[in-house]
């Protein structure tokens, strides 16, 4: 599960930057393409964050829509996975967006 490595690295990336104050809410955004898991990542930063100055925070996960566009059709569609297929049949695609995997702000007590 490499959602625990990623997570990890950004718990240290928080704890790097807050110090030891208490953090009650972490904002982070995970894209479809990002192949990064929302489930698996809180799974992963409520095991990781144990014993941190993390621990109980609330890992919010924005997760938004994956966009390509086709370079056959030009057609615009949204993509909800790594599959990238265009309907029309064609997979060379261009990645709008969806690839996202950031920090977006942390919230302290
Ligand atoms: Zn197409």
């Amino acid at each position: 599960m490499h959602e625990l490595s990623i997570t990890q690295s950004l718990i240290e990336a928080v704890l790097d930057r807050i110090g030891e104050r208490k953090v009650t809410a972490v904002n982070v955004q995970v894209g479809p393409l990002s192949g990064v898991l929302p489930d698996a990542m809180r799974f992963c930063f409520d095991v990781a964050s144990a014993g941190t100055p993390l621990a109980g925070a609330q890992l919010m996960i924005d997760e938004p829509r994956g966009a390509a566009r086709c370079r056959s059709c030009h057609e615009e569609f949204e993509v909800a996975d790594l599959i990238l297929l265009c309907p029309c049949g064609s997979a060379d695609v261009e990645v709008l967006s969806g690839r996202e995997l950031m920090l977006m702000s942390v919230e302290v007590a």
